[in-house]
């Protein structure tokens, strides 16, 4: 961000900016910034409330930005094409780990990665706290990958599984509209 556009950055709403809510004696909120124009930034102040939703809606639109009514089906791809496509999205939930709660989509896109290609299982650990975790290596860069070994639920895992067939299936329609 260049001295600009942070000086473009305005004060503290006294306002969410969604259901306008006084937010001004609570003591931590979220904000948002969004491109406004060259150097300009937005800035936007939310309720907690407010928050949860929006937060969750982005995440919604991260992986899912058509929705369809109908459930469909992992598209036909090749084990290459496939572990690529999984491990894109395996690799930006790495990223926001720490900021969300991905862990069950982590914990299921490893295994999927197991199965097709793009990590290899090494053994059942501890992590620095203690608590069980699976080791993977990255069988590219040799790099040891730690995942919470976590109970997910059967609804939440078909959930993830019948989302993860989704971006399977919109990565797939992408390729092909890209070789036409
Ligand atoms: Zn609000």
């Amino acid at each position: 961000m260049d001295k600009e556009t942070l000086l473009s950055i305005g004060r503290p709403q006294r306002r969410c900016m969604n259901c306008d809510a006084q937010i001004d004696m609570i003591e931590r909120h979220a904000s948002v910034l969004r491109p406004a124009g060259d150097h300009a930034v937005e800035r936007c102040d939310y309720c907690p409330t407010c928050w949860e939703q929006l937060k969750d809606d982005a995440y919604e639109s991260f992986w899912m930005t058509r929705r369809d009514t109908t459930p469909r089906k992992a598209p036909k791809m090749s084990r290459r094409e496939r572990s690529m496509a999984l491990r894109a999205l395996f690799e930006s939930l790495w990223d926001r780990r720490e900021a969300e709660d991905v862990g069950p989509e982590i914990y299921l896109l490893a295994h999927l990665l197991m199965k097709w290609g793009g990590l290899k299982y090494r053994e059942n650990a501890a992590d620095i706290s203690g608590r069980p975790c699976l080791v993977f290596e990255d069988p590219a860069s040799g790099d040891r990958i730690e995942i919470a070994d976590i109970e997910v639920g059967d609804e939440r895992l078909a959930s993830i599984q019948q989302r993860i067939d989704d971006f399977l299936s919109e990565y797939a329609n992408e390729d092909k509209a890209s070789d036409e």
